[in-house]
């Protein structure tokens, strides 16, 4: 989940929160974007979950039964900077 964390001085810094473990994913490159299957999405839109490349995304694969779709955490945000067409 992407999330805020306050800092002492009160400001908010974007994070990115497990959505397994519910740690901070540190290193994007040891994370991915999973989509599971979900009741709450159509088929045509489905869940992204952030996850921890290993573990986390090995217990949540165990937990839905089947193989998951997923991409490179690095990959889905590129994706989605240019999707919501980002300027810096
Ligand atoms: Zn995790």
């Amino acid at each position: 989940m992407i999330a805020a964390i306050s800092t002492i001085n009160g400001d908010r810094v974007p994070i990115i929160i497990c959505d397994e473990c519910h740690k901070e994913l540190e290193d994007i490159e040891m994370a991915i974007a999973a989509m599971p299957a979900s009741q709450e999405f159509t088929e045509e839109i489905q869940q992204v979950l952030h996850i921890h490349k290993t573990n986390c995304f090995d217990v949540l694969e165990i937990r839905e039964g089947e193989f998951l779709p997923w991409l490179e955490l690095q990959e889905y945000l590129f994706l989605l900077s240019q999707r919501c067409e980002l300027k810096t």
